[in-house]
């Protein structure tokens, strides 16, 4: 999911993730349009009672976004804000280090936000109808390259492949070792506190594009999809069976790439995909595919094994239609709705879902803001063909 490319600075700290795809030049819906489209929306606002959980529980209009730092706090508030007046009413919000844990503080961020920040964001998104979601990324995206993440800082020892050099061209990104025996008790804890502090019931472990598994002397001789299998359910144990939240996960590990005609980020070349027979139905599947497709033919695939699956697309308006379009498709009430990533900053999505002017340093943010603006239009009209128009 995450990118390469384009960095953002953010509190003084890189915010990693934003292009891995080159993003291919779209046209972008007019700020006039934005700002249209925002005083034309009905504020959600207070969803309570039993029919409106039902409801937001099957029609998921999402939006995730990257935590940078606790300078970023006002502009999440913001995004809240906006979000409502879209009609969005899920918000996923990467926090990852960028949390002031109290259990180990030392995996923390410099300047990140911290459980006061949370409380108050959770308190702001229920009031807007929001279901607010913190998401910790497991397993893989420990690093970007050699910018290494404050868990493996830390704790180098949970590194799945420290001999790596991961300034060497090809490497992606750090993952830590599913087997360590004192990784689970830690990041645990961060579970929890993050489950606390923004009063959650629901979380999402990340797991996306894992490409280094199986080379330390704990996993080596394991297959793959056994490793990747383990961590899902271990991660499962804790979230739905000691606390008894929802776990939601990226999918794209899950898919066989050569099968579904997929590429090796959005789907598995690494034979982690055969894990889908070994995991916990209840598990929520973010399946994100960013380019135009004929067909996504993953979102079928996870109803019929069984699961909930949420599409999520990205910054390409003909590609988020057309995702929508083809997820509706013999939906079952396994396709629970849409979820808009974003990539880049939260200032950078409040900033153009405001219509305010568009930064030139982010250019990419404004095709992001009409895709995140295009899926909340359309999943409310329900028909893509008379939302084109
Ligand atoms: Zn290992």
């Amino acid at each position: 999911m995450s990118t390469s490319g384009l960095s953002t600075q953010e509190g003084g700290r890189t915010v990693w993730p934003v292009s891995r795809r080159a993003g291919r030049a779209t046209s972008p819906m007019s700020l006039a349009m934005c700002a249209l489209m925002l005083s034309a929306c009905v504020t959600v606002g207070g969803a309570e009672g039993e029919d409106a959980r039902a409801e937001q529980d099957q029609q998921r209009r999402g939006i995730h976004v990257l935590m940078g730092s606790k300078a970023a706090v006002p502009h999440v508030e913001r995004l809240i804000d906006l979000s409502a007046a879209l009609g969005l009413n899920w918000l996923i919000l990467e926090v990852n280090n960028n949390f002031a844990y109290q259990s180990h503080p030392e995996v923390a961020e410099p300047d990140s936000m911290d459980a006061e920040d949370a409380h108050r964001l959770a308190k702001l998104a229920r009031e807007k109808g929001i279901r607010l979601v913190p998401q910790y990324q497991c397993l893989g995206h420990q690093s970007w390259r050699e910018d290494t993440g404050a868990l493996l800082r830390a704790h180098p020892e949970f590194n799945e492949a420290p001999d790596l050099d991961p300034s060497a061209r090809g490497f992606y990104c750090m993952s830590w070792c599913p087997n360590h025996p004192d990784l689970n008790p830690l990041i645990f804890d961060l579970f929890d506190e993050l489950l606390e502090a923004f009063e959650a019931d629901a979380f999402h472990v990340g797991m996306d594009e894992v490409f280094i598994l199986g080379q330390c002397e704990r996993c080596k001789g394991t297959p793959n999809a056994e490793l990747l299998a383990k961590a899902v359910n271990d991660y499962h144990a804790h979230l739905v069976g000691r606390r008894g939240v929802e776990m939601l996960m990226w999918g794209d590990r899950l898919l066989d790439a050569e099968a579904m005609g997929y590429g090796r980020y959005d789907a598995s070349r690494n034979d982690t995909w055969q894990a889908i027979d070994m995991i916990p139905k209840d598990i929520v599947m973010c399946d994100w595919h960013y380019g135009l497709k004929d067909d996504y033919p993953s979102v079928r695939y996870f109803q019929q094994k069984g699961f909930r699956v949420w599409p999520a697309g990205w910054n390409e308006e003909d590609a988020v239609r057309r995702f929508i379009e083809v997820s509706r498709k013999d939906a079952s009430e396994k396709m629970v709705g849409y979820l808009a990533t974003t990539w880049t900053s939260p200032e950078d999505i409040v900033t153009m879902l405001a219509a305010e002017q568009v930064k030139k340093r982010n250019r990419r943010a404004a095709d992001i803001a009409t895709c995140v603006s295009l899926a909340a239009e359309v999943m409310q009209e329900g028909d893509p063909e008379s939302a084109a128009e």
